[in-house]
């Protein structure tokens, strides 16, 4: 019953059971698909302007054994608000440590950096910079080559126990890049303060870089902003020539997306870069 003089009705909604119940199923699918290996590392090459492949980012797939390829963007947000982010992150960072490892042993992939997605929660954990030295001891890859993608939003609050933490993981050689920036809401004081390597403009401002005037103001933002603080800057979602030639007039020198190669398990790196006269 309601308490009298209350603002709030609460209607109860039999589709909220449904909901409910279908969370903790895939929690639950979450956790068995964790102990059973069914999450794998795709692969997203990084190219500069030459075309020449400089990196790749690891972006996460749930080869469920009844539903197919799995998206991060439908298991990522339940992960991190059961808290099996942590897991699963962890075995993120393990995983891809050993494919630094493995592509610094071939000639063609030994100058290639990788980078990781790292969630707010995740990054948050008190043993966060352990689990990373050991993931890089473990497997031997190099830390200058292992880059950490953080969003805005571990910048919530508590940013001086952020950045300390950043700092210790700096000091062995971890690089560290602000993925979807422009999306978040961080300001401009905690950008100055944070020791990063790079801002990764967002895919939502390339997509329509040519027909709409305010995400070319705001790529040229970020990109002015990224030379101003000494950071690097990279486009993600590149599709046509025509984005990528037109970020590169406005000095962005990085580039990301489908015009250079889907996500893939494993990668196909061209023999040679095409000569263009
Ligand atoms: P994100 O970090 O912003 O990754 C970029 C997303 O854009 C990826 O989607 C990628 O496949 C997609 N993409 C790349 N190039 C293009 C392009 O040219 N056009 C378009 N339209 N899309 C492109 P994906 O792989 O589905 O990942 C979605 C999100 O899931 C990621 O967004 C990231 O936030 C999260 N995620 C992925 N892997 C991990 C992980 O290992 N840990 C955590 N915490 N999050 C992850
Ligand atoms: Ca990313
Ligand atoms: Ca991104
Ligand atoms: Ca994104």
């Amino acid at each position: 019953a309601k308490a009298e003089g209350g603002d709030h009705i609460c209607f109860f909604n039999p589709d909220m059971l449904n909901i409910i119940a279908a969370r903790a199923a895939m929690e639950n699918d979450i956790r068995i698909g964790i102990s059973e290996q069914q999450f794998a590392l795709f692969y997203q090459p990084q190219v500069n302007s030459a075309g020449k492949w400089i990196g790749a980012e690891a972006l996460i797939r749930w080869r469920h054994p009844e539903k197919g390829m799995i998206s991060p963007a439908e298991f990522i947000p339940l992960a991190e608000e059961s808290g099996l982010i942590i897991p699963l992150g962890n075995w993120v960072i393990h995983e891809a440590c050993a494919q630094l490892q493995i592509w610094s042993s071939q000639a063609a992939s030994a100058h290639m950096t990788l980078a990781v997605n790292v969630s707010a929660k995740q990054f948050r954990q008190a043993d966060f910079v352990d689990i990373v030295l050991t993931a890089l001891d473990s497997s031997g890859a190099d830390p200058r080559k292992l880059k950490i993608e953080l969003t805005e939003s571990v910048l919530v609050d508590n940013v001086e126990e952020i950045i300390a933490k950043m700092q210790l993981l700096k000091s062995h050689g971890v690089c560290f890049s602000l993925d979807d920036f422009g999306t978040g809401y961080s300001s401009l004081t905690y950008l100055k303060k944070l020791p990063l390597d790079q801002l990764k403009i967002d895919q939502s401002f390339v997509r329509d870089i040519l027909m709409n005037p305010n995400d070319a103001a705001i790529t040229r933002t970020i990109i002015g902003l990224g030379k101003s603080l000494g950071l690097a800057v990279i486009a993600e979602g590149v599709e046509t020539e025509a984005q990528r030639t037109f970020l590169q007039s406005q000095d962005c020198h990085a580039f990301q997306g489908y015009l250079f190669g889907k996500p893939s398990a494993t990668l196909n790196i061209p023999h040679k870069t095409p000569l263009t006269v």
